[in-house]
This record gives structure tokens, C-alpha cells and sequence, in this order.
């Protein structure tokens, strides 16, 4: 849970989340332990029952994980946050904590892979229905996937590996307008590039293991509330929220919570029942490449403008997709919205397609083909043969992720060693 956010971005990525009192550990400890000790039986029967706040069990709470959920949260301007396990985990608990069997929510088509997978497959199957939209579509045409049972509206900043600038103004208007929260994916710019509850976004989740981690060292999530969705105004739309729960002796969490009812909900009813929680250490791990994201992050941009503008002047590439190149179809909505860079992705295709953009990344040397972006390291990734595998043709399409295209994701190392190795491995192509 956040205190008021009054420092600037960059102190409060060294500095938040751990405030050590005299003669304690200058930097975040790790407790490692699963369980925390008290003097009486009823005190911590008092625990159980959220009539007072201590940590008891791991997998609901841990003193490492809070710090860091409490920096992401300072982060992003939002009043109430925790950690998960992965971002698959924090996308899912984003929505399961207000959908149950029998509702909807609406989707942007062009999200993450495995994101897009957990909407159409997995959470079906739980009785979720998704409608994807073309998020470029008028606000009148996405308002007609809205039905009386959708409790969410869903899309990423920046979207991966499609590479659409979100307008997020428009889409807080569209779900607001509907009686329903925003939820923001905000992995690709982070809070350092773009602060979606300054645009009207809701809820904002992060899979960490991206640039928050930044050095691929840990898989992890987060979710962030901004405390600004009135779940009592739509009462009967989300009575998991505004109804007593029957698990914590008819507790009623806007009730008992106010602002942070939302992630208090997530906690203790879906962490608890579900345990997708993140291991205290990677917590530690998380909050040393948060120090430093506030350098990293204007590294990873001005690295891969410049490669961007050198993959646009080659001749054999047929075209590159990155939000801060002028003439790119983003452009206007990332100076609105990512005015001091966009992210160290782009995408781009080679002439010959599909067969000469796998022969380039195999002469690669430095950057390295791995499942993975958003790192220190320069890295690939051929979405077709490799992440988004599972899609039919026609949802590639749908995911805005063509047959060629290829992901490069650009580290921060000296942007002409990235250059010079692009440079050999394209003298390989025909
Ligand atoms: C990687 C990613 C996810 C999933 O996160 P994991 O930590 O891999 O579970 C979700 N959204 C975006 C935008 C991502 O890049």
C-alpha cells in the first residue's frame, strides 16, 4: 500500500518502497521465510479475519514483496499494489478479480501472445468471454462489442510485438462511458516513459520481467490500482467487490477498504485460493533493477532510434514499424503519450520475407536470438516460428504480427557494436 507520491520519478526508483528505521539494513532484505511469528492465538486470528494488517503467510503477504509492490505503485501514481509471479499472473488476476463465469470484457486484438492466449482460450474456458477490437477503430465501433454483462476494458501502452501507441484517453472514455475500469498493460514503457492513470487508465498491470527486472533475472508481474474506478457507483456490476464475502465472514471489500479494496481483494481472496506469488528473492532481484530503470530506459530508446533509422536507410529492409520514427503511423500518439521516448522494441521486415528474415537472425553474432525482450542484452525473436506459434494466419494477422516480421529488442550496449553486427548479418542476406 503507497503513501502519497510526492518525490520525482527517479528517487523514488532508488529510494521507495524501503524506509529502514535505526540500525536496520540499509538495503531491502530478503525474508526469506514463509511465516511470521506472534505472541497470541488471537492475534493472529485477527489476521485471518482482515480485522487487522500483518503478515502471516508468504504466499498472501511478505515484508521484501510489499517494498517493492509499494515502489512500483509509487511508480506509477496509483494507491495500492502487490507483486505476482509472472505477468501472465497479473494479467489474470487483473480481470478475474471482477469477472466471474458468465461475464465479458473487451479486448485490444493486438496484445501479447500469451495474454491473448489466456483471453481466448484459458479464460473461456472458465466461462469468460472475450471480444477482441481494433483498438486504430472509432469509438463508436469499439462501444458496439460492449455488452450488459462486460465488467473491463483491456489493452497494452505499447503493445508487443505489434508496436501500437495506445490512445489511452480514448479508451478510458470508452470504458468509463460503459460503466467499467480500464486496465492498462504498461510493461513496454514503463512508469518511466508513460503513466496510463494520468490518462484515465484504472488499473495498471506490469510483467517485471521486462525492463522493471531488466537484466533477465526474473520472471514476475504486478498489479496497480489507481483508486480512482467507483466499484460502489456500479455496485451491482461487481458484487465481489460490493457484496459480502461469504469467505471472510460476509466482509464487504469497499466497505472495509475504501481506495484499496480492489488489490486487498486480490490478495487475500485470489492470491489466497490461487498462489501465484512471487518469491521474496526475485522481489529483491526486481527492486535492484528498478534503481536503475530511470537510467536504463532513455538508454534502450535513444539506442534503438538509431537503429531504427539505420534499419529504415538499409536496402534491404522492406520496412521497419517503430513508434518514434516520423513517419510511422504512431508517431503523433507516442509525442502525446511517450514524450520522452517509447521503448527499446521495434519491428521490422527484410525483402524476401519470411525465409530471408530467418537467414538474417541466424548470421547474427552479438544480438542473440532468445524468448525474450526488453533486457540489457540486444535480443530477437521471429514471432511466427517462435512466440506466437500457436496463432492461426489469421489471427497473426489479427495480433498485428506479420509472416516476416522479426522483433528486436535493443539492449544497452554501444549502439554502433549493435549496428555493425546487424550490418554483417544483412551482407548475408540476398
Ligand atoms: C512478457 C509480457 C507479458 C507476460 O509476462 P510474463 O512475465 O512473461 O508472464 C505480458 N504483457 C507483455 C506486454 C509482455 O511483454
Amino acid at each position: 500500500m503507497s503513501k502519497e507520491n510526492k518525490k520525482n520519478i527517479e528517487t523514488i526508483c532508488v529510494q521507495a518502497g524501503w524506509t529502514p528505521k535505526k540500525g536496520e539494513p540499509r538495503v531491502l532484505p530478503i525474508y526469506q521465510s514463509t511465516t511470521f511469528k506472534y505472541e497470541t492465538s488471537e492475534q493472529m486470528g485477527k489476521l485471518f479475519d482482515l480485522e487487522e494488517s500483518g503478515y502471516f503467510y508468504t504466499r498472501l503477504q511478505n515484508p521484501t514483496n510489499d517494498a517493492v509492490a509499494d515502489k512500483i505503485t509509487q511508480l506509477e501514481g496509483g494507491v495500492a499494489g502487490m507483486l505476482t509471479s509472472s505477468g501472465q499472473a497479473a494479467s489474470f488476476y487483473a480481470l478475474f478479480n471482477i469477472c466471474s463465469a458468465g461475464d465479458h470484457f473487451v479486448s485490444a486484438s493486438t496484445i501479447y501472445g500469451g495474454t491473448y492466449n489466456l483471453f481466448a482460450v484459458t479464460m473461456k474456458k472458465l466461462g469468460i468471454d472475450v471480444t477482441f477490437i481494433d483498438q486504430d477503430a472509432s469509438e463508436e465501433e469499439i462501444s458496439k462489442a460492449f455488452q450488459p454483462n462486460t465488467k473491463a476494458l483491456f489493452a497494452e501502452t505499447i503493445s508487443n510485438p505489434a508496436m501500437n501507441v495506445l490512445d489511452i484517453e480514448k479508451f478510458a472514455r470508452i470504458a468509463h462511458s460503459h460503466g467499467v475500469p480500464l486496465i492498462v498493460d504498461n510493461t513496454f514503457p514503463t512508469p518511466i516513459n508513460c503513466r496510463p492513470f494520468q490518462w484515465g487508465a484504472d488499473i495498471i498491470i506490469h510483467s517485471t520481467t521486462k525492463y522493471m527486472d531488466g537484466h533477465a533475472a526474473a520472471v514476475g508481474g504486478a498489479i496497480v490500482d489507481s483508486g480512482n474506478f467507483d466499484w460502489e457507483a456500479y455496485a451491482d456490476k461487481f458484487p465481489g467487490l460490493t457484496q459480502p464475502d461469504e469467505s471472510y465472514h460476509g466482509l464487504t471489500y469497499t466497505k472495509a477498504f475504501g481506495k484499496g479494496a480492489y488489490i486487498t481483494k486480490a490478495v487475500v481472496q485470489l492470491m489466497r485460493d490461487l498462489g501465484s506469488a512471487q518469491s521474496p528473492q526475485n522481489a529483491f532481484l526486481l527492486n535492484l533493477g528498478l534503481e536503475t530503470l530511470h537510467l536504463r530506459v532513455p538508454r534502450h530508446c535513444e539506442n534503438a532510434l538509431k537503429v531504427a533509422q539505420y534499419l529504415q536507410s538499409h536496402p534491404k529492409v522492406a520496412w521497419v514499424h517503430y513508434p518514434k520514427l516520423e513517419d510511422n503511423k504512431y508517431y503523433e500518439l507516442s509525442e502525446k503519450y511517450l514524450p520522452n521516448g517509447a521503448c527499446g522494441v521495434m519491428t521490422f521486415g527484410i525483402k524476401g520475407g519470411r525465409d530471408e528474415s530467418v537467414r538474417f537472425m541466424d548470421s547474427l553474432k552479438l544480438v542473440a536470438i532468445v524468448t525474450h525482450v526488453a533486457d540489457a542484452r540486444t535480443c530477437v525473436l521471429h514471432p511466427a516460428s517462435h512466440t506466437h506459434r500457436q496463432l492461426s494466419d489469421e489471427q497473426l494477422i489479427s495480433a498485428g504480427v506479420a509472416p516476416d516480421l522479426i522483433r528486436l529488442s535493443v539492449g544497452i550496449e554501444n549502439v554502433n557494436d549493435i549496428i555493425n553486427d546487424i550490418e554483417q548479418a544483412l551482407e548475408d542476406v540476398k
